[in-house]
């Protein structure tokens, strides 16, 4: 999408490496200071009570501080409705900067610690981490316009800037706390990802009028990533489908977390976080939900196995699935606690109810017959 010119520094979805990368560079640490100020010169403090959660409406817990929206006011911005910045040329210049660091010595980022790696924490790490717009449920960029330039649509949540409309002032730049929103030089308006609706919506033919996923989803060769498009009910709440995959992993699994939770714009993007990263750099980062996550990934249900495989299984959003039990395949020990894999067959279904994907736990062997020995 974004090769034409004045898009060239527009990557609306990049993989940065943590915790020294980030595109823009700092955009994250450069808000949690702003955040931090907000909350110092208003006398309050951001923690998460974990203690008050409950499975439907508050699967974290409370976040008792305050969201980008409220720490504006208290900042003394009245200006602006959302507390942000515009970063600058230099901050936009490297999207690769820091790939594949890893933390050093102590407060040195050019000698490793050479102590061995163990979990549950590896004294060397760093993580990879996908970003891009995570079409918002309250999207900052959008209260952030004085044009109204930007809405996000009823039927499939996805967030747009309507070009016409855009004059571009960059108060959206400004305001999404993950600066996925760009000002192109060229047009003198502000762009941003638009989740490849044209796919969501079944117009591409591939997929026979069924949703299909946006291309960043589908071009990972690592299999890390699914979407899915989930129910909203008369309360805003997600309806109840333990058989959708997303809503299974998000909400009874509660394996996918959302990205810094305590900026408020309720993110849709969730993350399944990384196990050998220091726990509170995580918890920074993913909320209060991480340790439960990784305890109940590294012992993943039998359930929650099989859905994992649906992975790119297919490029036709996955609306239902269903597991066909297997036999027992593997056992072993993991932190002192018996686990057993089971080869079950997990099968995905499309909007309409067609079948889009079969795939078993065990991965098929296929093994090459001898007369192409050696041959591609
Ligand atoms: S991630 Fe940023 S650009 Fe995307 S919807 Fe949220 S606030 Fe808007
Ligand atoms: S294609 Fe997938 S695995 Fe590869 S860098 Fe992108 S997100 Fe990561």
């Amino acid at each position: 999408w974004t090769f034409s010119k004045g898009q060239e520094y527009m990557w609306w979805n990049n993989v940065e490496t943590k915790p020294y990368g980030g595109y823009p560079q700092f955009w994250d640490t450069r808000l949690l200071e702003l955040l931090d100020g907000a909350h110092q010169k208003a006398g309050r403090e951001a923690v998460w009570d974990a203690s008050k959660k409950e499975s439907k409406t508050r699967p974290y817990g409370v976040f008792d501080g305050m969201t980008v929206f409220e720490a504006a006011r208290a900042a003394d911005r009245r200006d602006a409705v959302v507390l942000g910045y515009e970063p600058t040329d230099l901050e936009w210049r490297f999207p690769n900067i820091y790939e594949d660091t890893a933390t050093g010595s102590k407060d040195r980022r050019d000698s490793l610690n050479l102590e061995p790696a163990a979990l549950p924490e590896h004294a060397t790490w760093f993580f990879y981490l996908q970003r891009l717009c995570n079409h918002c449920t309250y999207p900052a960029c959008l209260a952030a316009c004085p044009r109204r330039a930007i809405y996000k649509r009823g039927e499939d949540g996805i967030v747009l800037i309507d070009q016409k409309r855009c004059r571009g002032y960059r108060k959206c730049v400004a305001a999404c706390p993950y600066k996925k929103p760009m000002f192109r030089a060229t047009t003198r308006v502000s762009e941003k990802c638009i989740a490849c609706y044209p796919r969501i919506e079944g117009k591409d033919e591939l997929t026979q009028g069924e949703p299909m996923e946006t291309r960043c989803m589908a071009a990972c060769v690592g299999k890390i990533r699914m979407q899915g498009l989930v129910g909203i009910g008369a309360d805003g709440a997600w309806v109840e489908q333990r058989d959708n995959p997303l809503y299974f992993l998000v909400k009874v699994e509660k394996v996918a977390l959302p990205l810094y939770p305590q900026f408020g714009t309720e993110p849709n993007g969730y993350y399944i976080p990384p196990r050998w990263v220091p726990r509170a750099y995580l918890r920074q980062m993913f909320g209060p939900g991480v340790d439960e996550a990784i305890e109940r990934y590294t012992r993943p249900s039998r359930e929650l196995l099989a859905v994992l495989q649906l992975f790119r299984a297919s490029q036709t959003v996955i609306f239902r699935h269903e597991i066909v039990q297997g036999p027992k395949v593997f056992e072993t020990t993991v932190d002192g606690q018996k686990w057993e894999m089971y080869n079950d067959t997990v099968i995905g279904y499309g909007r309409s109810g067609k079948e889009v994907a079969r795939v078993t736990v065990e991965e098929p062997r296929l093994v090459r017959a001898d007369k192409h020995y050696n041959s591609i």
